[in-house]
C-alpha cells in the first residue's frame, strides 16, 4: 500500500480534482481487484521483520531523515490507517495542497491544530464571529495555556485589523479567521491578512494565517491560494455532505502538517477509518453536491429577498456591487454558495413560529448536507455568545439560517411559503401596519 497510485493527467491533459476523487491513491490491485479501496477497520499493522518495525518508527519519532525512496511505513492506526492516507492525498488535490490530515470532528483539527502551532505567551487573532466551539475554545480554554485570543468584529477595517495587530500584548503568532462566517456569511480579506502576518513575521517564527474553510470549501474558495497557511474544515459538512458523521480535515504545507500530525498523534484525534471510508464516498460527489445546491439556493435567496416577511437577507450573491465585501468576493470566491441566513419581520417569536411550521426544511443545526437545515443562530449555535456581542457581530434575535440542500427549490419555497403564513398574527400586523 506504501506506494501510491497518482496519476494525474490522461495523454497530457491535467485531470481535475472532479475526476481524480474516484481513483487518486489507490490502486485496485492491491485489494483483490476491487474498485473501491477496502475499509481497513484495523488498530495495528504486522511488521515483516523487527528491523522494518525499528525503521518505521524511527521516521514516526523523528529519530533519523527518510532516505529519498523510503515512505513512512504502517504501524498503529493512530499514527497512520491507509484509509485515512488515501482520503487525505484526495484532500489536497482541491486546493493544490502538500499534505492533508483528517480528524475525528472539525472541533478535533480546530484544536489540534491550534495546541500545534501556539505556545504560553503567543496571540491569536481572530476574526468574530466564529462558530460557537471555537469562539469557546479562544476565549475559554486557550488562556489556561497562556494563550490569548484577541478578536476584531466584522465592521473593522483592514487598517483598524492591522492596529490591533500591533497592540497585541505578546507575541502575534497566528491570524485565525473564518470566512465566510458562522452565520452572518460576513467575509474576511485574506489578502490583507495574509500581508499582515507577513509584516508581523520573524526570520525565527512566522505568523500563521489559519482559515475555517468549511462554508465554501473546497471547491467555491482555496484559501491556501492567497497564501494562507492552513485551511480547517467541518468535514461533518460539505465534505461529508450527507449529515451521517462527524469528523474534521486540515489541509496545507507538509511541514506544518507534520506538527499538526504529531499533535494529532499525542491527543488521538484522528479520524476513524469507517468514517474516513464515508468521506471518501462522499467525495466522490462533492463538487455535484455543492452546485446543485447553490444553484438551488440562489433560487431560493431571490425569493426570500421579495418576500415581505423577509427584512434583510445575507447571502453572498445579494453584495451590494461596488461594496468591499463584493471586492473581497470577487477576488476569493468562485460561488455564493448554499447558506443563506435572513431576518424575519418581528423577533424571536416570529423567528420559532416560522421555525416551527417548516416541513420539508429540517429545524437542526449543522450544515452542508442534501437536506435544507434551518436554525436559530441567536439561541442554539451562537448562544454562548453574550447577546450584546452578538448584536456587534451582526446576529440578530430575528435572523433564521438556512442551510440548503439538493431538494427541488421549488419544493423548498412552497415550504418556506407555508411557514411565513403560519407566523404569528403579531408579525403580520406589522407588516400590514
Ligand atoms: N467550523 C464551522 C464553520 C462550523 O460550522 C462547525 C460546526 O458547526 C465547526 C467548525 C465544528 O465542526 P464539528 O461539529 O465537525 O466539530
Amino acid at each position: 500500500m506504501k506506494h501510491a497510485h497518482k496519476k494525474t493527467a490522461v495523454n497530457g491533459q491535467p485531470l481535475r480534482p472532479e475526476s481524480l476523487m474516484m481513483s487518486y491513491g489507490f490502486a485496485p490491485e492491491w485489494s483483490e481487484n476491487a474498485i473501491k479501496p477496502p475499509i481497513f477497520q484495523t488498530s495495528t499493522f504486522v511488521f515483516r521483520t523487527a528491523e522494518e518495525g525499528k525503521a518505521f518508527f524511527e521516521l514516526a519519532y523523528g529519530l533519523r531523515q527518510a532516505d529519498p525512496a523510503e515512505e513512512m511505513g504502517l504501524i498503529y492506526s493512530r499514527l497512520n490507517n491507509p484509509s485515512l492516507e488515501i482520503l487525505e492525498d484526495r484532500l489536497t488535490l482541491w486546493e493544490g495542497a502538500e499534505a492533508a490530515a483528517t480528524f475525528a470532528s472539525g472541533m478535533a483539527a480546530i484544536t489540534t491544530t491550534l495546541l500545534a502551532l501556539l505556545s504560553p505567551g503567543d496571540v491569536v487573532l481572530h476574526s468574530e464571529p466564529v462558530y460557537g466551539g471555537t469562539d469557546f475554545f479562544l476565549k475559554n480554554i486557550l488562556p489556561r495555556f497562556g494563550i490569548t485570543a484577541v478578536g476584531f468584529l466584522p465592521t473593522a477595517t483592514p487598517a483598524e485589523i492591522a492596529a490591533k495587530a500591533a497592540a497585541v500584548e505578546g507575541r502575534l503568532a497566528m491570524i485565525y479567521v473564518e470566512t465566510p462566517a458562522n452565520p452572518t456569511n460576513h467575509l474576511i480579506d485574506l489578502d490583507a491578512c495574509v500581508a499582515l502576518a507577513r509584516g508581523h513575521s520573524a526570520a525565527d517564527k512566522a505568523v500563521r494565517v489559519v482559515v475555517d474553510n468549511t462554508f465554501l470549501g473546497p471547491v467555491f474558495q482555496q484559501p491556501l491560494r492567497h497564501g494562507a497557511d492552513l485551511c480547517v474544515y467541518s468535514a461533518t459538512k460539505f465534505l461529508g455532505g450527507h449529515s451521517d458523521l462527524i469528523a474534521g480535515a486540515v489541509v496545507g504545507s507538509k511541514t506544518l502538517l507534520k506538527e499538526v500530525k504529531a499533535m494529532r498523534t499525542f491527543m488521538g484525534t484522528m479520524c476513524d477509518p469507517n468514517t474516513g471510508w464515508m468521506l471518501m464516498r462522499s467525495l466522490e460527489t462533492l463538487k455535484l453536491r455543492m452546485e446543485r445546491a447553490a444553484q438551488s439556493a440562489a433560487v431560493v435567496a431571490d425569493w426570500l429577498r421579495e418576500h415581505p416577511l423577509c427584512t434583510r437577507t445575507y447571502y453572498l450573491g445579494h453584495l451590494a456591487d461596488g461594496s468591499a465585501q463584493a471586492d473581497i468576493y470577487r477576488r476569493h470566491c468562485l460561488s455564493p454558495g448554499s447558506m443563506i441566513s435572513f431576518d424575519i419581520r418581528g423577533g424571536e417569536a416570529e423567528a420559532f413560529g416560522f421555525l416551527n411550521a417548516l416541513q420539508l426544511v429540517k429545524l437542526a443545526v449543522s450544515l452542508g448536507g442534501t437536506e435544507s437545515l434551518a436554525e436559530h443562530p441567536a439561541t442554539m449555535t451562537h448562544s454562548d455568545i453574550a447577546p450584546p456581542l452578538q448584536r456587534e457581530m451582526g446576529i440578530t434575535e430575528q435572523m433564521i439560517r438556512l442551510s440548503i440542500g439538493v431538494e427541488d427549490p421549488q419544493d423548498l419555497i412552497a415550504d418556506l411559503t407555508q411557514a411565513f403564513a403560519a407566523v404569528s398574527a403579531p408579525a403580520r400586523e406589522l407588516y400590514v401596519a
